[in-house]
């Protein structure tokens, strides 16, 4: 993953600098005001750039639930705890991003809980 492509996903200006010892450390600065938003640390660039995408999206799908107030973005029913995935707005697939403007909190796909007419419109 390059740096320009995980700064397209998660929507912030990143750096990867080597720290010592090995090291890497991948920054995700806020574009508005350049604060250190996430930093991650391995051995080598591309698993510290991972590990910040992957952070960054995780702390996205929370913020896409809070926004949402804990309910499906699609039947509103309230998500539980293990029973909700987070959908892409615009699919990975045609170019959407890990952003939490492209991110919403919807029923998980399992048949027992899921929200079936999620899965029939949406395909997951
Ligand atoms: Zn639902």
């Amino acid at each position: 993953m390059t740096i320009s492509r995980a700064e397209r996903l998660t929507g912030y200006n990143i750096e990867v600098v080597g720290i010592g010892s090995g090291c890497y450390a991948a920054t995700a600065y806020s574009g508005l005001d350049g604060e250190v938003f996430l930093r991650r640390s391995a051995r080598t660039k591309k698993q510290a750039l991972d590990l910040l995408v992957a952070a960054a999206y995780r702390s996205h799908c929370d913020l896409a639930f809070k926004k949402h107030k804990g309910r499906c973005a699609i039947c509103s029913r309230e998500l539980r705890t293990g029973r909700w995935e987070t959908d892409h707005i615009v699919k990975r697939s045609q170019g959407g991003t890990h952003h939490v403007s492209n991110l919403r909190p919807v029923c998980s796909g399992d048949a027992r809980s899921g929200c079936g007419f999620h899965r029939r419109r949406h395909g997951g």
